[in-house]
């Protein structure tokens, strides 16, 4: 079992990754916007991050920076999760920190495989 946060404004979205990743046996906090988000993390050190792009005041590759300027969350897989599928996206969300990517809609028949890979594979492949 992990302790996964997930950083997510639409409500929809959030319920359902909640559900989830609960049903898979998680341990799930919410937060709803990105200042929220960094608090929780700081405070409760999760053991995964879904990181939504799309988030109001500050976007999701802010917030991703911020993750990572904490000490404490520099190793923390942080998955961005987010509705455009195009590579600069990505790519973006690569360099603000992020581990990997999960596209949006979120499919319920894989998307908990799809966090737990994120899981299970060490992250500590980047040099300091
Ligand atoms: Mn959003």
């Amino acid at each position: 079992m992990a302790k996964i946060l997930i950083i997510e404004d639409n409500e929809q979205n959030l319920y359902l990754a909640t559900f989830i990743l609960k049903t898979g046996g998680h341990e799930v906090l919410e937060a709803k916007d990105g200042a929220e988000g960094i608090a929780v993390a700081a405070s409760e050190n999760p053991d995964l991050i879904l990181l939504d792009i799309q988030l109001p005041v500050m976007d999701g590759y802010a917030v991703a920076t911020a993750l990572r300027a904490n000490e404490n969350l520099r190793e923390t897989p942080i998955i961005a999760v987010t509705s455009y599928a195009m590579a600069g996206d990505r790519e973006r969300s690569l360099e603000a920190g992020c581990d990997g990517h999960i596209e949006k809609p979120i499919n319920p028949e894989t998307f908990l495989s799809e966090v737990t890979e994120f899981l299970e594979q060490p992250t500590a492949t980047q040099g300091d």
